[in-house]
């Protein structure tokens, strides 16, 4: 089969033919219709996320249909159309027992430690594969399972709940699938931070608060139309000192700010009056979990969670094709995704 493959940290892909997998007893083997192309991936391809095992096939956003049904698998037939959660964990050590698989001694994720959907086909764990409903394209089902599973893990990190008053730092993709998500549990007033003034009337026209951080400090902003107050929950989508801080600083009394977005920078809090007084909470999110993905599989279907087709490109299964997709999430603000549909 052909595979698109990362064969040495720091060069482009490489298109190469390799064996189709041979599956066990509880694997599925999956034909690849959508493999979306993630930032995470420039990221493995650079070297500022590490990867153990090359050559290794990229890809963690992927739908498709089985073509091949493990022994012990009874929950999947072959031409079904699945989508794939990207964490593959052993069910057995103390944090899958807990159901947080995130955690696994022995966890992997796809198209990092082992092969991914950058390919003809697939094999994962059984377990792995989700019915993807005939409403939800190929497409669509790929990439929900990356970044909108995660700000649907964030928002129930933060524990938010119908009514509550939301603040999105950073307005693309996530930004995007979190405010869809939120209206879904009937929140309050949501206000979106950014500073793109694309992004701000797009958050506008949504019903949202839009608050132009360029303008003047957005904590003032959101305190100012909150008459004081803050808000209950903060997401901070963008990963940089400034904007988590903010994030904490718009919060209310009991607020939660969920970050999600990643720094390696170090951020400052007074404990007193911005968090104890307020009893307030900073929570870290770290990807998602395979019981929250039934919930958002049924928001895609029933079209809650939606992805305008202007946002989404296409380009073949082309070494060539998926590095130009990589370099330009380097070096783009702007979130269009685009995803890998194989020609058969
Ligand atoms: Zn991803
Ligand atoms: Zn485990």
């Amino acid at each position: 089969m052909r595979a698109v493959r990362l064969a040495q940290i720091g060069n482009s892909l490489k298109d190469q033919d390799v064996p189709i997998p041979q599956i066990g007893a509880s694997d599925v083997l999956i034909g690849v219709a959508a493999a979306g192309i993630c930032h995470s991936d420039a990221h493995y391809r650079a070297g500022i996320s590490k990867i153990d095992n090359l050559p290794l096939t990229l890809g963690h956003e992927i739908a498709g249909r089985v073509e091949e049904v493990g022994s012990d698998v009874t929950h999947l037939s072959a031409s079904d159309r699945v989508c794939v959660h990207y964490l593959i964990s052993c069910g057995s050590c103390e944090f899958c027992v807990r159901g947080l698989e995130q955690f696994c001694r022995s966890g992997q994720m796809i198209g990092k430690n082992r092969d991914g959907g950058y390919a003809e086909f697939i094999k994962v764990p059984g377990a792995n594969a989700f019915p993807l409903p005939d409403e939800i394209a190929f497409e669509i089902g790929a990439i929900m399972m990356c970044s909108s599973a995660t700000v649907l893990h964030a928002l129930n990190k933060a524990r938010f709940k119908a009514g509550e008053s939301l603040a999105i730092f950073g307005f693309g993709g996530l930004g995007f699938s979190a405010l869809q998500l939120a209206l879904a549990f009937d929140c309050g007033d949501v206000y979106v931070v950014e500073i793109n003034p694309a992004k701000l009337a797009a958050a506008a026209n949504m019903g949202t608060i839009a608050i132009d951080a360029r303008t003047s400090d957005p904590v003032e902003q959101i305190k100012e139309a909150t008459a004081g107050t803050g808000v209950d929950v903060a997401l901070e989508l963008i990963g940089s000192a400034k904007t988590i801080r903010q994030a904490v600083l718009c919060l209310g009394r009991l607020g939660r700010a969920a970050l999600v977005g990643l720094t390696a920078e170090s951020i400052s809090i007074f404990p007193y009056p911005e968090l104890i007084n307020k009893e307030a909470e900073i929570i870290g999110v770290s990807d998602h979990l395979a019981t929250e993905l039934p919930m958002l599989i049924e928001l895609a279907r029933s079209g809650k969670l939606r992805f305008p087709p202007e946002t989404l490109r296409v380009v073949d299964l082309d070494a060539p094709q998926i590095n130009a997709a990589l370099d330009s999430l380097q070096d783009s603000i702007d979130h269009v995704r685009t995803v890998i549909v194989p020609r058969v």
